[in-house]
């Protein structure tokens, strides 16, 4: 990498990010080059952004199209791009009214603001909103508050009032910490960030149930999960229970900005005119690009593809050495790592190897790989990973180790 580029990121570039020591001039497909010409299989996508590949050629040619045509108006007027979409998120999701905005954060932020407004119009006063813990909405301050392991900052406090905290993917928990003055409760369906964690079936149905029986609204934060990663448009249609409001962004875009809040019938008129707005939201290039994104996503041949795909990267994983568990919906995938492997180690031996994977947390590796994959280029990101996990298991006969003999 050009040492100056680095130099220069350092001096002029706020340091919030450990960036991994490469730098990526171009992408194809599954590929990523970086500054020497040096090829990169990506299994990471930009953290589930770029789902159909780099520049596949459907999305540039979306962006060509409607760059020559309009890029921008503000919400001050009509424009048909955006009114497909919103048609189409809503038809193919829970059926009311989209906002949109440019990001997952500023999505939660919609999400939040609609279930506070519907707690007051029930009478609340000190709406609470509950979150699981190891949960990620995002940075802004509402999305942070709601993130517990980082609203626990004090450095960044004071944080929004309102949320609390509920152990995660536990009905009993849920069950007591909820009552009349809840208006939401805000969560993923699978924590992404937190390594790949599905939240149960009991546990959902019971969050239905406790919203229904009080009147709050169950909201789900696609933001990583949705757009096909799991298999379907959504993941929660693989479960038995449906969201009052459902939040997206990432694969969106397919690397263009774009989040949307997408509503049910019963929350689709709370926020009223003048209680929201974004003005680059929805624009006509963020939303024409979008509309090409869900042609290609949206069909049963793209997500059998990734479920097909998903479950035998799932079963080769698993048969790896050093893998203890396999945690997985279609091509989200995270991949326990035994005792005394650490993940972030593997994960920058795999980068220097030519595969970009990524360690979420210090036991877990997690591919979120284009659904453009082929099957040749899934087994060379096995045979990978299986080296560099093979490398770093304390062999029996390793004298410094020690390790039991076998
Ligand atoms: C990435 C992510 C967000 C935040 O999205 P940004 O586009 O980074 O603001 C929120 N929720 C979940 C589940 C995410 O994975």
């Amino acid at each position: 990498m050009k040492p100056k580029l680095k130099e220069r990121e350092a001096r002029y570039v706020m340091q919030t990010y450990r960036r991994a020591e490469v730098q990526f001039v171009r992408g194809e497909g599954a590929t990523l080059f970086d500054e020497d010409g040096r090829e990169y299989l990506d299994l990471l996508s930009g953290i589930s952004v770029t789902s159909l590949g780099h520049c596949a050629p459907e999305l540039t040619e979306a962006i060509r199209a409607q760059a020559v045509e309009l890029l921008h108006v503000s919400n001050l007027f009509y424009t048909e791009p955006m009114v497909d979409l919103a048609e189409r998120l809503s038809t193919r999701s829970i059926g009311g009214p989209v906002f949109f905005c440019n990001s997952g954060t500023e999505a939660n932020e919609c999400a939040i603001k609609v279930a506070r407004k519907h707690a007051h119009g029930r009478g609340i006063d000190s709406p609470r909103i509950l979150v699981f813990e190891g949960d990620f909405h995002g940075r802004s301050y509402g999305a942070l508050s709601a993130t517990p392991g980082l609203a626990r900052s004090e450095a960044l406090g004071p944080m929004l009032p309102g949320f609390e905290p509920v152990a995660f993917d536990d009905p009993a928990a849920l069950e007591a910490a909820f009552g009349d003055d809840v208006a939401a409760i805000f969560m993923e369906t699978i924590q992404g960030e937190g390594g790949v964690y599905p939240v149960s079936e009991e546990t959902l149905l019971t969050a239905r149930r406790l919203c229904d029986e009080h009147g709050a609204l169950l909201m789900f934060d696609e933001v990583q999960t949705g757009v096909g990663r799991t298999g379907s448009l959504w993941s929660y249609e693989q479960t038995a229970v449906r969201p009052d409001v459902l939040t997206t962004a990432k694969a969106l875009g397919g690397g263009v900005a774009i989040g949307a809040c997408i509503n049910s019938g019963q929350t689709g008129q709370v926020l009223e005119p003048g209680d929201h707005g974004s003005t680059f939201a929805g624009g006509p290039l963020a939303a024409g690009v979008a509309l090409a994104v869900l042609d290609r996503v949206d069909t049963p041949d793209t997500l059998r593809r990734v479920r097909e795909l998903g479950s035998t990267l799932h079963d080769s994983l698993l048969a790896l050495d050093g893998v203890a568990e396999v945690r997985s919906r279609g091509l989200m995938i995270g991949v326990g790592l035994e005792d005394g492997i650490v993940a972030s180690e593997a994960s920058a031996a795999l980068l220097e190897a030519g595969f970009v994977v990524n360690a979420p947390r210090p036991d877990t590796l997690r591919l979120l790989p284009p659904f453009t994959l082929t099957d040749n280029q899934a087994d060379r990101a096995i045979s990978a990973i299986s080296e560099v996990l093979g490398a770093r298991i304390p062999s029996a006969a390793d004298p410094i180790t020690g390790g039991d003999p076998a």
